[in-house]
Parts: C-alpha cells; sequence; structure tokens
C-alpha cells in the first residue's frame, strides 16, 4: 500500500498539471458518481491528506457549492498524467488495463494545452462538498506531511499524544492505525521500528521517546516525498541498498549481520482483517512478545 510520500507526490504532480485548468472530460467509472457531469469546473488544487487524495474543484457559475473528487490509492491504485505513470516505489508502474480506469479526466489550462489524468485501481472515489471534508477525514490523526507541521505543534504533539493513548498496543500496529497519525504505511513501519531498535510487537510503552520516533517519521517522509525510489538508510549503500529490512528476509543485517526476520503482526480489533507482513532483525530489536517467524508466502509481500 502506498505510503503517504507517494500520495503526496502524485498529489504535486497532478496539481502542476491540473490546476486552474478547465475540465473538458470528467467520466467517473463508479456506481455512485458515473452520473456526475463536472465538465466546465475549474480545478482549484490537489492536495494529500494523510493516503487521501483530494481534487478540489470550482462551479463554472456561482451557486453550486465546491466539490471535491476524492480517491485513495489502496493498494494498487496510480495516476498516469498525459499517457505518464507517476511511478513509485510501491507501485508497478507499468501498463495497466482499461478496464481499471477509475477516474478519466481531460483540461483545458489557461494556455489552451490540453492534460489528460487518468486513475487506475484507485478506490473509494467519490464526490462531496469541500466543505465536507472533514466529516470524511476528521478522524484521521495528524499527517506527516502537513504543509504547517513546521509552525503548529500541535499537530506534532497530537501525534505523541494519540500514540501514548494506548500504552500496551504493539507499536507495529499503532503506527499504521491512520487514526493515531497519517502517512505511514508498511514499508515506514518496518525501517522506523528497525531505526528506533523496537520490535514491532512490542508495546508502545517500550518507547522510550516519542517525540524522537515521530520526527524521524517525518524526516523520512520528507526527505522521500520527492523520489521515485524510496531511501531509508541514507543512500550511502548503494545500489539495493536503500532499506535497513522491509523485504529483505533472510538477508543479512546490514549493522550487526543477523539474518533479517519476517513476522505478520495482525490487528485484534479489526476482525478479520489480514494480518500485514512486516520484517525485523531479532538481534538489534530484540523484545518482550516477538511473534514468531512467518513461514515464507509466495505472492505479493504488501
Ligand atoms: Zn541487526
Amino acid at each position: 500500500m502506498p505510503e503517504g510520500d507517494t500520495v503526496a507526490r502524485q498529489c504535486r504532480i497532478l496539481d502542476d498539471a491540473l490546476a486552474g485548468a478547465v475540465l473538458t472530460t470528467c467520466d467517473l467509472r463508479v456506481p455512485r458518481a458515473a452520473t456526475a457531469d463536472l465538465t466546465g469546473w475549474r480545478v482549484a488544487e490537489v492536495r494529500p491528506r494523510g493516503k487521501h487524495l483530494l481534487l478540489r474543484l470550482t462551479p463554472p457559475v456561482p451557486g453550486p457549492p465546491p466539490m471535491t473528487l476524492h480517491n485513495h490509492l489502496m493498494m494498487d491504485g496510480i495516476w498516469h498524467v498525459d499517457g505518464k505513470a507517476l511511478r513509485s516505489s510501491d507501485t508497478s508502474a507499468g501498463p495497466r488495463s482499461p478496464d481499471t480506469i477509475r477516474i478519466l479526466l481531460e483540461a483545458r489550462r489557461e494556455d489552451g494545452r490540453e492534460r489528460r489524468a487518468i486513475a487506475y485501481d484507485v478506490k473509494q472515489v467519490q464526490l462531496l462538498r469541500t466543505a465536507d471534508e472533514e466529516q470524511l477525514l476528521g478522524s484521521l490523526g495528524p499527517d506527516l506531511l502537513d504543509a504547517t507541521w513546521d509552525e503548529d505543534p500541535s499537530l506534532r504533539e497530537r501525534a505523541i499524544t494519540n500514540l501514548a493513548a494506548e500504552p500496551e498496543r504493539p507499536i507495529g500496529l499503532a503506527m499504521l492505525d491512520q487514526h493515531v497519525l497519517a502517512g505511514i504505511g508498511n514499508i515506514y513501519r518496518s525501517e522506523l521500528c528497525f531505526l528506533r531498535r523496537l520490535h514491532p510487537a512490542a508495546p508502545v510503552a517500550a518507547e522510550t521517546d516519542l517525540g524522537a520516533l515521530v520526527d524521524l517519521a517525518r524526516r523520512l517522509l520528507v526527505l522521500n516525498q520527492d523520489r521515485e525510489v524510496r531511501v531509508t538508510t541514507g543512500g550511502m549503500l548503494g545500489r539495493d541498498g536503500n532499506l535497513w529490512v522491509y523485504g529483505r528476509g533472510g538477508k543479512q543485517c546490514r549493522r550487526c549481520r543477523t539474518r533479517i526476520e519476517r513476522g505478520e503482526l495482525a490487528e485484534p480489533r479489526l476482525e478479520g482483517t489480514e494480518a500485514r507482513v512486516l520484517w525485523f532483525c531479532p538481534r538489534c530489536q530484540a523484545g518482550p512478545r516477538c511473534p514468531p517467524p512467518a513461514p515464507p508466502r509466495r505472492g505479493r509481500r504488501r
């Protein structure tokens, strides 16, 4: 599942392409929005909120309220602009089947240039009043890539408070919970636990400096939001040396040479959800309640 930095990057490219342009085609291929006609509406901006993409639109004539076209990349969603995939290391940037188009937008900019943006496989496509965005997303925790993060210390404080609210919860689950803080996905979960020397199944209380954890999470997301290939190791380890533990089961820990293990953590409160795989170094991240390593599984690893 794409991480917050990927979503932010796709939003920025979409915003560069579409902001200020007037829609000449708006084809929403989802049942709940299929009849909406937004031709003539102007794209005001495209903004991320955690892992959600918000395409804000203003009406062609005074009267109707501004609207937001919401979507979420979930596992496999990706936007293409002018036929080019907005590449990321999270999702395949290869060709997509036309059957998986969920949003097709064509827009004319003031300079007369036509732009085309297509969303493949995105989920949760819906149109709502921009004024109602909070109803949809207000329960999200503070967004680690919020543009006001540095000026508004309450965001960081709220992230810390939210994490600390459940000291017994496994840290590897708390970090992924977008209602606690928004932006961390499965890759950063594994990498952050390694960098903070925390076993993913250890309770939140095992992290003695939650502020440092939040600061590190934000720093990594900010550093990577303009990159196509995500790096958490500082980029000094050469080719294939971008990540510490994620996806490296059976390989040597870059720090202590112990074999990286693969585990799973299930969210007990969300019955029926699939446990998500993670990786850790059993030596660097020795901790209580280590889950047994999971057997190798074929197929998708996210
Ligand atoms: Zn190690």
